[in-house]
């Protein structure tokens, strides 16, 4: 297909999705942009390909939101932000991607942005089951970093579901990536396909779980006075209070956390 038809078709294809997103207020206006903007990137300058897999990310993740919503309704306002995601979430979820799939239409023949394109989505994906299903582990997480029992919802807490669902979301990120591999020297034999899907499962899990730890350790977590809650929320908790940091850095939001998730991902794609 001519470069600039398939531009165009990115424009066309991003602004019905978003827009659709928006509507069904999966995304904030601002979330809404974001996911245009990458969509544009990843459908007109990479390819059906590559819009597939976001497609797969951005479906999957959604619909994980709106499952349970009643069970995860109390434990919502641990997170940072609720159901709808703005464009900070967006762009730390796609923006790696995004640029992998920017580089694929600069280095046309090479396989390198096709591997971190899907190994920072398959990451992400990964972290976003694991958030979504993790909750409903019947047992109480654990922290990554000590093993410490912790409240359902806590940045870097860890459980069976939560990491049988970071496998799941990697697994399904790196299925479709097997069957719409556009690189044909690639996956000339069996055992390559077998390789990919292997590489993106593991450097899936590999995102998902650093996330876990810089939740554990590094990330800005505040404190709300009022409802005596941890929560990711700042300034203003969903209450209206003010949160005060009680540990982390000050400047490593959930978004940047998951944005590091996203890039180790695509570094362990590279890599390999
Ligand atoms: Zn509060």
């Amino acid at each position: 297909m001519q470069p600039f038809i398939m531009l165009l078709l990115g424009i066309l294809f991003a602004a019905i999705i978003a827009f659709v997103a928006y509507r069904a207020k999966s995304l904030s206006r601002s979330g809404a942009l974001g996911a245009f903007l990458e969509g544009t990137i990843i459908f007109g300058l990479g390819g059906w390909q590559w819009a597939i897999l976001l497609m797969g990310f951005f479906v999957s993740s959604s619909v994980l939101t709106r499952l349970f919503s009643k069970k995860k309704a109390t434990l919502n306002e641990k997170f940072d932000k609720g159901g709808q995601r703005d464009i900070g979430q967006v762009l730390a979820n796609g923006g790696i991607a995004s640029i992998f799939a920017g580089l694929h239409f600069f280095y046309p023949g090479a396989t390198w942005p096709w591997l971190a394109f899907a190994a920072s989505l398959a990451a992400v994906n990964a972290d976003t089951w694991a958030t979504e299903l993790g909750v409903l582990n019947p047992t109480m997480p654990r922290l990554i970093s000590t093993g410490k029992s912790v409240e359902r919802g806590t940045s870097g807490g860890v459980s069976v579901y939560g990491t049988l669902a970071a496998a799941g979301g990697a697994a399904f990120i790196a299925l479709l990536a097997v069957l719409c591999t556009p690189s044909l020297d690639l996956v000339l034999v069996k055992p390559s396909l077998i390789f990919l899907f292997l590489l993106l499962v593991f450097s899936g899990l590999m995102g998902a779980l650093f996330d876990s730890l810089l939740g554990a350790t590094v990330q800005a977590i505040y404190h709300c006075p009022h409802c005596d809650k941890e929560t990711e929320k700042h300034p203003l908790h969903s209450c209206g209070t003010r949160t005060i940091q009680i540990r982390g850095l000050k400047w490593l939001n959930n978004d940047l956390v998951n944005l590091f998730c996203a890039t180790l991902g695509a570094i362990i794609g590279f890599l390999v």
